[in-house]
């Protein structure tokens, strides 16, 4: 019997009540980074995943911050959906306890109901329905809950690609969603670099004694300042940046500072050398050295993560743009992110992966985090049909 989209619309609001107990569980389950505790959120997926027959496995680079991988469906292309286990802190200004959730007009209320604990809970409704037809399967579905995305995944997904030999062949990533109106096809390139100048400390009543650290810094400054990676510019993406976003030194007026550093986040579009980025304002720097006498300039290079951008073509983007179409009545526009997320890891490792997810713009990390169960329930459909359509063996939805 085929599948129809009227059977997964029938199993997900049968279950509306199963969606609402794994994001209460999954809430309750307090996993805020630091320290992360991902095991207790971990527990709720792999019960859930021993109920239905799903198998899994738990990888820990450190202990108690567990990773789960779960699977359904026998073979290729297998389709990798990363979600995250842990939240950030509670923080300020919440009117309920944020690890008690509350339901209220449709709506939980509750530390990670939107990022990432809801968008999970209507992961698991939809392996559940893949698992019930597993033998109309001809991919896998990957299903990750992931440690540490809120500290750099250095204990979650980098480590499941880099040291676990996680593989698959495309990836959703659920997170930081925008109401299933967006699809995240790319993510701008990002370069935080650090500019240090290195003076003589002098009184500051013969300034001419010392060699001032901050001069050079102020002059190079001053040039970039308006400065934005060249390269052709891409619909999808807000134009290039350049932010100041520190600077350290001097400590009282009659002192001529000795040292100076400042802090500079670039972030550029596909199609840019970043290298050349780099080259350029290397350039400008040595000019200001070569006119600052006694003063030593260096640019380090904090972190550099590539631009990434999925091919237009590719049949996930397609599928989703479709079945949300079809389930919510919007269909979803491209755009490119300006911030990184696990995606980019994907990407660079050769894994086509899009951000796709629901819920209100806003919410995460802000007190009273909510999301609406209609709206994930809508998700878990979408999210269903375009896996349906990835790995179901042509069957005809
Ligand atoms: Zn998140």
């Amino acid at each position: 019997m085929p599948v129809t989209r009227t059977d997964v619309s029938a199993f997900v609001n049968a279950r509306a009540g199963d969606l609402r107990t794994h994001l209460a569980d999954l809430i309750r389950a307090r996993t805020v980074n630091p320290p992360g505790d991902e095991h207790r959120a971990a527990a709720v997926l792999t019960d859930f995943c021993r109920r239905s027959g799903i198998p899994f496995t738990t990888h820990e680079k450190v202990p108690g911050r567990t990773n789960v991988v779960a699977r359904v469906g026998p073979g290729r292309p297998r389709i990798a959906v990363p979600l995250h286990l842990d939240t950030v802190p509670a923080g300020d200004g919440w009117t309920t306890d944020p690890f008690e959730p509350v339901v209220e007009g449709g709506r939980v209320i509750g530390r990670g109901a939107k990022d990432d604990k809801g968008p999970l809970a209507a992961m698991m409704l939809a392996a559940r329905f893949l698992k019930e037809r597993e033998a109309g399967l001809c991919g896998q579905l990957v299903l990750i809950g992931a440690a540490d995305e809120e500290a750099g995944s250095t204990l979650g997904m980098r480590y499941l690609l880099e040291e676990c030999g996680l593989e698959a062949e495309a990836a959703i990533v659920p997170d930081a969603g925008h109401a299933m109106r967006i699809i995240d096809v790319g993510e701008k390139g990002l370069l935080h670099l650090k500019v240090r100048a290195e003076g003589r400390q002098a009184h500051g009543s013969e300034p001419e004694r010392g060699a001032s650290a901050l001069w050079p810094v102020v002059d190079f400054l001053g040039r970039i300042r308006s400065w934005r990676p060249p390269g052709p510019p891409n619909e999808l993406f807000t134009p290039p940046t350049l932010n100041l976003g520190a600077i350290h030194a001097g400590s009282v007026p009659n002192m001529v500072p000795g040292l100076c550093e400042c802090l500079i986040d670039v972030r550029y579009l596909p199609g840019t050398d970043g290298g050349a980025v780099l080259e350029h304002l290397r350039r400008v720097l040595a000019e200001v050295a070569a006119a600052a006498a006694g003063v030593r300039l260096d640019l380090e290079v904090l972190s550099h993560q590539l631009p990434t951008l999925v091919d237009a073509g590719h049949p996930m983007v397609a599928a989703i743009e479709r079945r949300t179409e079809e389930v919510t009545g919007r269909r979803p526009l491209r755009r490119g992110q300006s911030g990184a997320t696990v995606a980019k890891f994907l990407i660079l490792r050769g894994t086509p992966a899009v951000g796709f997810s629901c819920g209100p713009e806003g919410v995460e990390h802000a007190a009273g985090e909510w999301i609406d169960l209609g709206e994930l329930a809508q998700f878990a459909e979408v999210m269903t049909l375009v896996l349906l359509d990835l790995i179901g063996g042509g069957q005809k939805v």
